[in-house]
């Protein structure tokens, strides 16, 4: 059942358009010292090519200030071209003004109200960001975050609200102040010259239940797009799971432009994680296809050896290293869905379901590997060659479905005008 969007304004950042009826985008954010170049060129370059569509790096020293545009202008020679956001927090109205040139080649700036400083002087400082953006016709996302909430406010809110005959909860107080501070940071922009189309929301929180509440309220009461991610998410499988459980909700809902997931990563680990798993969670909803989709069953007492997990693994590898050239050979390559599965209880049902599907001979059963295409059992594989010869009918079956064709001569669009 396709999903109905939440109607949204469009936001456009150096030409990658977020909000309207446009792809959901996928998003990450570096964790090198923005001040490196060279680390920050190759992460960014990492995240591009894994697919991110929009790079975040922090800029919070006059270092990684000076640093922009350098890092802008290596990305440009290596070729990527993918919009790079500065993440501004505290000295954000400084860096813009005596950094110009950071200013003019960032593609977006985010901004987080709750540390745009304290007391009297947080409106003066967040009037110079915008400005800045408005000087040199940035969009920007008003980045509230429940770590760094504006206190003046909160305190405000929990005030009015003890005062209240029947008062709310606390978490609902700190919610709407997660909201209220959006919203008015929104209205301010817009009244300090951003336009409407120029602005895009977040409000992150780190658990998925008031993530789910907090941004149902603030798609409901503003049409500005929406950035989703469960902040602080978190390592391994939990910051996974409950990144996926809090999205899939929202984005289920036709809530949410863009996404990132914000895992912790190991020590040393691959960055990339957070841009496979933002575009796992559209292709499991069926919103965005991004790769080949493997359908394995678990195994269980019917699989024995570890040949079924290798063949799985093995396929799911073939694609994922084919999938650089095929996208450009292949277009809509990406919808492919192949099965794996361990025996014939399930095999050939899930296989007819499939593109391609094969069943491996589960233990004390023949051994044979009925292979399905299109749903219609194509052939029977067996002996130890199996794997590279299912590998070829994938091959072959990518190259016939997925050829352009060429379009026939009298469909072909005019290239000069008739006489
Ligand atoms: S398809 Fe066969 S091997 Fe796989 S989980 Fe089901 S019964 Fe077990």
């Amino acid at each position: 059942m396709p999903i109905s969007r939440r109607k949204s304004a469009v936001c456009d950042i150096d030409g990658v358009k977020v909000g309207g009826d446009h792809p959901i985008v996928v998003q990450s954010m570096t964790n090198t010292d923005t001040a490196d170049t060279a680390s920050t060129v190759n992460q960014v370059m990492e995240l591009a090519r894994a697919g991110s569509e929009l790079v975040r790096i922090t800029v919070n020293t006059e270092k990684a200030a000076a640093a922009v545009p350098k890092i802008v202008e290596s990305l440009n020679a290596f070729g990527v071209h993918v919009p790079i956001i500065g993440d501004f927090h505290y000295n954000g109205h400084i860096l813009l003004k005596q950094y110009p040139e950071c200013a003019r080649l960032l593609a977006k700036y985010r901004i987080n109200p709750g540390n745009v400083n304290i007391g009297k002087k947080h409106d003066d400082n967040f009037r110079t960001m915008i400005e800045v953006a408005v000087e040199h016709r940035k969009p920007v996302r008003i980045g509230v975050n429940w770590g760094s909430l504006d206190q003046a406010l909160l305190t405000k809110l929990m005030d009015e609200n003890s005062l209240l005959p029947d008062p709310k909860d606390a978490a609902e107080v700190t919610r709407e102040a997660i909201i209220i501070s959006a919203l008015n940071s929104a209205e301010a922009a817009e009244r300090y010259g951003l336009s409407h189309e120029q602005i895009i929301l977040s409000a992150k929180v780190s658990n998925v239940q008031d993530l789910v509440a907090v941004y149902r309220d603030l798609a409901a009461r503003c049409d500005y797009p929406l950035h989703l991610g469960l902040t602080e998410a978190g390592m391994g499988s939990k910051g996974i799971v409950a990144s996926a459980a809090g999205l899939a909700i929202l984005l289920q809902e036709g809530i949410g432009d863009t996404i990132r997931v914000s895992l912790t990563p190991q020590p040393g680990g691959d960055r990339t994680e957070e841009v496979r798993i933002c575009q796992q969670i559209l292709q499991s909803l069926d919103i965005r296809s991004f790769t080949p989709q493997v359908t394995a069953c678990p195994g269980c007492g019917r699989t024995t050896s570890t040949f079924f997990q290798e063949m799985a693994e093995e396929i799911e590898g073939h694609l994922r290293t084919q999938m650089p050239l095929w996208k450009t050979r292949y277009p809509g390559v990406e919808e492919l869905k192949v099965a794996v599965m361990g025996c014939v209880v399930n095999g050939p049902g899930e296989s007819k379901h499939s593109d391609i599907g094969i069943s491996l001979p589960g233990t004390a059963e023949e051994p044979k590997a009925p292979v399905y295409v299109d749903g219609r059992m194509l052939t029977t594989l067996k002996g130890s060659a199996i794997v590279r010869e299912f590998i070829g009918i994938v091959d072959d079956y990518v190259e016939n479905r997925f050829s352009q064709k060429p379009v026939p001569p009298a469909t072909q669009p005019a290239t000069k005008l008739a006489k």
